[in-house]
């Protein structure tokens, strides 16, 4: 289907190709998903929430649910207060959330719905049922990406119910960034066996992984509380896990609540991983269990039993900036080459920070922020790779140019399993070498002569 991609790079500015990220209000969904018994709502037009919800359900493989202010005609022209004034009250008294979380859409951005305004008249108007909650976030989808949409819903949360008691708790924050429900749970993991108290908000696990019982339930048993969220501005510090997902909201809790931000990139290979374990050691005031350390040492035994698979090989990557950066680290940790690293989203701070991790290591790789899909494969016809990582739009690449592939990151529509296996922690990492390796033997397996076809590799 790629037959027709050029070597030729032809410098575009007002084109994209294939886009490698997606748009504002379903990184907004997923975080408010992440609040137990919340109901997003998407304040624009019901083709945008239908998108949204669809695309995380394709992603997830469980039924995400979201409600519209379904704008038509006369609220694009006259505003969507009437719209969101009567749709929080029907979500109150047919679905009965805890919780409300508007985001707001194209649509209504270019309107320029005030939400707190409508928000507080449909509270006076007796619309949002006393010890409810409403929260919003501006998501417009002409800047940034869905990694900007999820920052913005969780720097929301913090906005809208974190509070200062004046007692510290003794617990740490950690806001996870986009990661999947595995993620989640295992940061979680993690913490309990390091026997640190975390708060985590978003938390999605139990949520979009949850059993099936045989009854349904519209809110399901995961998810951080409004308690544990309001309880936030009390605790310790606040870990931040990447950059773009995470900076602003532990930014946002430490002006409001002065509760100190450690900003960190997300725990994935082994550098970051320390990192996350030691800084929950110093906040949590405790030892590194040796429980840890064993996982740790696995992890180290692994990578050093396959570094005749990897070393030296060639890698293209593309995905969300936070999980490009610490992807990266465990590339470079395996002694490959990562020499095709983009993102979708736009923002400077992802080419800063690979030109540090690259530049020294290699030294003739290609960063880009705000790139697209087609570019990424411009460069592996200029000169090939080993392996893909990326979506699952990635494999259209990958089978045109016959390249083992990695899928990694969001969304990932065409395999099921994915939202179970962490990418983060030590754990994490053994799942992402398992994958590179096998994607890499198979097709050496594939094509090799017969005499190099071997049992045992
Ligand atoms: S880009 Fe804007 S109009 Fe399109 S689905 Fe997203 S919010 Fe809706």
């Amino acid at each position: 289907m790629l037959d027709g991609t050029t070597a030729e790079v032809v410098e575009r500015k007002a084109l994209r190709i294939n886009a490698a990220k997606t748009c504002q209000p379903i990184g907004a969904m997923y975080a408010a998903l992440g609040i137990h018994s919340c109901m997003p709502h998407s304040h624009g037009s019901q083709g945008c929430c239908s998108y949204h919800r669809s695309h995380l359900t394709r992603h997830f493989k469980e039924p995400v649910m979201a409600t519209t202010s379904s704008f038509t005609e006369g609220a694009s022209v006259f505003g969507g207060m009437a719209n969101l004034t009567q749709s929080l009250k029907n979500i109150f008294s047919i679905y009965n959330p805890e919780v409300v979380a508007v985001h707001t859409t194209c649509l209504s951005e270019v309107i320029g719905d005030d939400i707190p305004t409508i928000v507080r008249k449909s509270k006076e108007e007796g619309s949002i049922p006393d010890g409810k909650v409403v929260i919003h976030a501006n998501t417009p989808s002409f800047v940034g990406s869905h990694v900007y949409g999820f920052a913005n819903m969780v720097s929301g949360m913090v906005n809208y119910l974190a509070e200062k008691t004046g007692t510290t708790l003794n617990q740490v924050n950690v806001i996870p960034g986009y990661v999947e429900p595995a993620d989640m749970r295992e940061i979680k993991r993690l913490a309990a066996a390091m026997g640190v108290n975390i708060v985590m908000f978003p938390d999605t696990s139990n949520v979009l992984d949850g059993p099936l019982t045989g009854q349904y339930k519209m809110y399901p048993e995961g998810g951080a509380t409004v308690a544990q969220i309001k309880s936030s501005g009390d605790s310790i510090a606040t870990l931040a896990l990447g950059h773009f997902a995470s900076h602003v909201p532990a930014a946002t809790l430490e002006s409001k609540c002065n509760v100190p931000a450690a900003f960190m990139e997300l725990p994935i290979g082994v550098g970051p991983t320390d990192r996350f374990v030691d800084a929950l050691r110093s906040y949590g005031g405790v030892e590194v269990p040796a429980s840890v350390d064993l996982e740790r040492g696995r992890l180290v035994d692994l990578m050093s039993d396959l570094s005749q698979y990897f070393h030296g090989k060639r890698v293209a990557v593309s995905g969300d900036p936070d999980q490009v950066i610490a992807l990266t680290q465990l590339l470079l940790e395996l002694e490959m080459k990562p020499v095709y690293c983009i993102t979708g989203s736009p923002g400077n701070q992802f080419e800063k920070r690979m030109h540090e991790l690259l530049d020294g290591p290699v030294p003739d790789a290609k960063i880009k922020q705000n790139a697209d899909l087609f570019e990424l494969h411009q460069w592996m016809k200029q000169a090939p790779v080993d392996l893909l990582i990326t979506n699952t739009y990635g494999k259209y690449i990958a089978r045109v140019e016959n390249v083992p592939f990695v899928r990694f990151g969001f969304p990932i529509l065409d395999r099921a399993a994915h939202r179970f296996f962490p990418t983060v922690g030590y754990a994490g990492a053994i799942n992402l070498i398992n994958q590179m390796l096998n994607a890499i033997l198979d097709k050496k397996d594939r094509e090799c002569a017969e005499e190099w076809f071997e049992l045992v590799q």
